[in-house]
């Protein structure tokens, strides 16, 4: 079902007043879905949220912070990287790349990018929400339930996919390749979550 695999954007506007967003403003989403339409989300202030707050609350909601979009060119530097390769296979073929996508996705949880939001458990499918902090997308990635023997060749590959791409941080490439400085933070997320509720 093509609804499994999907990138929603965050509006720029409120889904009510269309009140332009400004940065670090709270931002309110509502996940629904629909049989129609699959996913439908939608965005509010918080000053309409507080006055006609929705009454269909759908699959899932949750407050945010909305966060300017970054700079193009701040963007384009990021190549090969879980986020641009994530994007890449979810566009190409997400059901043949179901395995890497997922796992793709919890390492972004686990550096802070990605957020998960709610799971949807679907008749057929467990579906997985993750809003990326960096620009409030939301990314509904299905979970394949691979069992732990299944793991590791899956994460095996998405380390052979991300190659040395995958440079997590400021440091610069070190002239060896043998030894990949892994300590440092575990994170190497820029910044600490901001408070978000669930
Ligand atoms: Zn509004």
């Amino acid at each position: 079902m093509a609804t499994d695999w999907d990138i929603r954007p965050r509006a720029s506007v409120c889904a009510q007043c269309e009140a332009e967003f400004e940065d670090r403003q709270d931002c309110f989403t509502v996940l629904r879905f629909t049989d129609e339409e699959g996913y439908v989300r939608a965005d509010h202030c918080a000053e309409c949220w507080t006055s006609k707050p929705p009454d269909d609350r759908g699959v899932s909601l949750w407050k945010g912070l909305f966060l300017l979009p970054p700079p193009p060119e701040a963007e384009a530097l990021e190549e090969n990287t879980a986020e641009s390769l994530l994007r890449r296979l979810m566009d190409e073929d997400p059901e043949s790349h179901a395995n890497v996508i997922y796992i793709l996705a919890v390492m972004l949880e686990r550096k802070r990018q990605f957020i998960e939001r709610a799971t949807q458990n679907r008749e057929d499918a467990l579906i997985r929400i993750y809003e990326y902090r960096k620009t409030g997308e939301t990314f509904l990635i299905r979970d394949p339930m691979l069992s732990l023997d299944e793991l590791e060749p899956v994460q095996e590959q998405v380390i052979a996919l991300l190659g040395s791409g995958e440079k997590q941080s400021k440091e610069p490439t070190p002239p060896t390749e043998e030894e990949p400085p892994l300590a440092g933070s575990p994170g190497g997320s820029e910044r600490s979550p901001e408070g978000d509720e669930r």
